[in-house]
């Protein structure tokens, strides 16, 4: 039989770089063929070759209610027939932003976008307007997006100034962003007591999912939320992953740290390309019309992608929403991390609500970046291709969280969990 997926990526890569529209699709750090999806539904996705997977990518966050869910499809097939976009305001969007609001207090003014990318360079610009400071700070290994000033990666030092992570990124920009380690409350604390009046904003993903899934020491984020304020500078969590996927109420509610900005996206779309920054009402106030902070967008609010994200919002508040997915979640990690060490495999787990870490090779739960380094990537390749050769498919990357739905009913878990075992006494 022809591999339709091999076929497709083979010519993809003649017209597109890579064969994909996003890096991580292209399997790079797992090696092999990426399979190109025709359909999904619920909690599986089928390739080319009419194969079933059971998926824990979630298009990466997204599909929290599991794939294609029919009231979701419903709702925007019959809004599409109303138009897909106007390029003026619509009454959707006044529902988004109030249903945001309700569920996450700490956003008392909103504007919606396209994607992540847009939130968090949005709300960066926003403010450095607000606080007519250049300087902000990121952590290692914290994904924000691929705007320039995010792109940046540790200098060499704790407080030196950031280098670029990507071509195309000039050195100068860089220069206004410092890169500090996640979780080290000495590097904030230091780093503030001596340039804090420089300090336009601190961004963090409140819990990381970018490097896999690391957790935030409560020290950590306190730390940050008390230099921020103490220093006038602004905290944005960069909710994009975590919003609605952690908890209801998102990362801030766990932590129970009310930010100044807040981004949005992934779960916010229900699968379109919406995604959200907003907050403090004084500090929204500097976004054009009303201030002297330019943002704008031709397809921002899009009706489709606002009805995707306001069905979706409906559905994850119905009732034991968040228990059954969290159990769901902790019963497969659970069970991965037994059945790999009654076979000798060295893999740890953890979770929070929707979202989940499995990390090959490491003696604790990861902190940091640096912790992250030392997991052992040929393990994870090895598991990742023996799943996928078991039709299970999770992140093509030691570096990315896995993602849970409302539809991995027990019946996916289970099986997942055999496949697991099996694969583990192979790799044994
Ligand atoms: C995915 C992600 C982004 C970028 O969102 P895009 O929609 O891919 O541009 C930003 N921040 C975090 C924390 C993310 O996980």
């Amino acid at each position: 039989m022809t591999d339709r997926n091999e076929l497709l990526f083979n010519e993809s890569k003649q017209y597109i770089p890579g064969g994909v529209n996003s890096p991580v699709r292209a399997f790079g750090s797992v090696g092999g063929i990426p399979r190109f999806i025709r359909r999904a539904k619920g909690a599986c996705i089928w390739d080319e070759n009419d194969r079933r997977y059971i998926d824990y990518v979630c298009s990466w966050g997204p599909a929290i209610v599991g794939h294609a869910h029919p009231e979701v499809i419903k709702a925007v097939q019959e809004v599409a027939e109303s138009g897909l976009s106007f390029g003026a305001p619509t009454e959707g969007e006044l529902l988004i932003a109030k249903e945001i609001h309700k569920l996450m207090p700490s956003i008392e003014q909103l504007r919606l976008v396209s994607s992540g990318t847009e939130a968090t360079m949005s709300a960066i610009r926003l403010a450095r307007g607000f606080t007519k400071r250049d300087t902000i700070i990121k952590f290692e290994g914290c994904y924000h997006g691929h705007s320039d000033s995010l792109l940046v990666k540790a200098g060499s030092g704790l407080l030196t100034f950031g280098n670029p992570s990507s071509g195309g990124v000039p050195a100068d920009f860089s220069r206004h962003t410092l890169v500090l380690p996640y979780n080290n409350v000495d590097a904030i604390s230091k780093t503030f007591a001596e340039m804090g009046n420089q300090i336009a904003c601190v961004i963090v993903e409140p819990f990381a999912g970018n490097m896999n899934l690391v957790k935030p020491t409560a020290e950590f984020m306190q730390t940050l939320r008390a230099c921020t304020q103490q220093h006038g500078a602004v905290l944005i969590f960069d909710e994009v992953m975590t919003g609605f996927r952690v908890a209801l109420n998102g990362a801030q509610s766990i932590h129970g740290i009310t930010p100044d900005l807040t981004t949005l996206g992934k779960v916010i779309g229900g699968g379109m390309p919406l995604a959200a920054f907003g907050g403090r009402a004084d500090i929204m106030a500097s976004i054009s019309p009303l201030g002297n902070v330019y943002q704008a967008g031709t397809l921002s609010g899009n009706p489709l992608a606002v009805t995707a994200g306001l069905k979706t919002l409906e559905i994850i508040q119905r009732e034991h929403f968040y228990e059954h997915l969290t159990a769901a979640t902790e019963k497969l990690m659970q069970g991965l991390q037994e059945k790999a060490q009654q076979h000798g495999i060295p893999v740890l787990t953890d979770s929070v609500g929707g979202m989940f870490g499995i990390y090959f090779g490491l003696e604790n739960l990861p902190q940091s970046y640096a912790d992250m380094q030392k997991c052992d990537g040929e393990l994870f390749k090895q598991f990742f291709h023996a799943m996928l050769e078991e039709d299970v498919a999770f992140a093509p990357s030691p570096f990315e969280a896995g993602f849970v739905s409302i539809a991995h009913k027990d019946e996916f878990i289970n099986t997942t969990l055999e496949k697991a075992e099996m694969v583990f006494a192979k790799m044994k």
